[in-house]
């Protein structure tokens, strides 16, 4: 395991991270506790969780296997300035989180889910987030105060220069760096702690390994060389991983210890490929989970993505419309799209979804 400084806090954090959304909660909290265990024995000291993942099951999973891990480790969890729009409600927030993870400390507490402007605004507006995060700061039960973002570079750096955070969570992985490096140099020229997450797009990667072996050299798979680039990478200083199984965790640990860096040529290589597709396309976050017509909107722009990122032709999507079962579910289908637009306003990409499942709503016309 290769271990990195994050920035300037003084500790030292595992390239590989854990990130704590994707168990299978069919088994039990105790079998997923074990995982975290595992991960930790095997070199691991970055956990990351947050209320609701999991359906909200994530943080008590880390309780439970935070009572015997194996080695010193740190944890990072989540609180959204929308949610906790007060300094007492993110005081409240962190002691909640605090419990659920058996901690007298959380290491990394992240404002989440920084969309637009306006959200960071929001956290700092006087008796907002901040105010209550520094407060717990001071008390003891925060180390440091971070952010994660899904913004455009510019504004990462504004936030940054701001001087109020000492690190960031950003999405980026091999398919979309073109697009998300900005904000990554941006924190790593000043200094400051660099955490990547969805490093396999949203599954995208594992999904298409065919399509996209052009990642792949020396005998690796797209989904090895995908996670090479971001652990190799020296301006990243973690790469957090949805482990469900020991062999996804033994799969990142074995890359990490032989994590060879993509020379510019490679680079250079990967960008002509992708083309401009990649910034568009869905990483399956699942924010915009929340349509008043019931539509399922996330499930529909990864959908989209076969046309966004490979190109299928409109024949082929209307094909894959009726093979993915969208329409069999129960709930609304594209056409009933009211353009209330609570979806876009919602979306971590900024993806145009109205106009998308206007085009899904005529593959699926029959
Ligand atoms: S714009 Fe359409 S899909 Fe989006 S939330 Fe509103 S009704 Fe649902
Ligand atoms: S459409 Fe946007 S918010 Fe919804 S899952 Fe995709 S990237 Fe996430």
């Amino acid at each position: 395991m290769i271990y990195k400084e994050y920035g300037k806090t003084g500790k030292k954090v595992s390239a590989v991270g854990f990130g704590g959304m994707r168990f299978d909660i069919s088994k039990s909290k105790e079998e997923n506790a074990e995982l975290l265990r595992y991960a930790n024995a095997k070199g691991i000291n970055y956990f990351d969780t947050a209320p609701y993942y999991c359906k909200d099951q994530s943080e008590d999973i880390f309780g439970i296997a935070f009572k015997n891990m194996p080695y010193e480790f740190y944890v990072s969890t989540k609180g959204t300035p929308k949610d906790f729009n007060t300094a007492k409600k993110a005081k409240e927030a962190v002691k909640k989180s605090l419990d659920r993870l058996g901690l007298p400390k959380i290491h990394f507490y992240h404002i989440w889910c920084l969309i637009k402007m306006e959200h960071y605004e929001l956290a700092m507006k006087p008796g907002g987030q901040y105010e209550g995060l520094l407060e717990c700061k001071e008390e003891g039960l925060i180390d440091h105060i971070v952010f994660s973002s899904h913004q455009p570079g510019l504004e990462i750096k504004h936030i940054l220069e701001d001087g109020k955070m000492e690190g960031v969570l950003l999405g980026i992985n091999i398919l979309n760096f073109p697009y998300r490096w900005d904000g990554v140099m941006a924190a790593y020229k000043r200094g400051y702690g660099v955490a990547a997450m969805n490093p396999l797009f949203g599954g995208a990667i594992p999904n298409h390994e065919k399509e996209l072996s052009f990642l792949a050299s020396g005998g690796e798979t797209p989904t090895e060389a995908a996670l090479r680039f971001l652990i190799s990478c020296p301006q990243i200083s973690v790469v957090l991983n949805g482990f469900t199984t020991h062999k996804h965790i033994d799969m990142a640990c074995r890359v990490a210890d032989e994590a060879l860096p993509f020379t510019d040529a490679d680079l250079e290589k990967i960008r002509k490929k992708i083309g401009d597709n990649m910034n568009s396309a869905c990483t399956g976050c699942g924010y915009c989970d929340n349509c008043p017509q019931n539509i399922p909107v996330p499930s529909y722009m990864q959908l989209y993505n076969e046309k966004q990122i490979f190109g299928s032709s409109d024949k082929e999507m209307k094909k894959k419309s009726y093979l993915w079962g969208i329409t069999e579910s129960h709930r609304a289908r594209a056409n009933e799209c009211i353009e209330c637009g609570q979806c876009e306003e919602a979306c971590t990409q900024h993806l145009p979804i109205i106009e998308r499942l206007k085009e899904i709503a005529s593959w699926e016309k029959k």
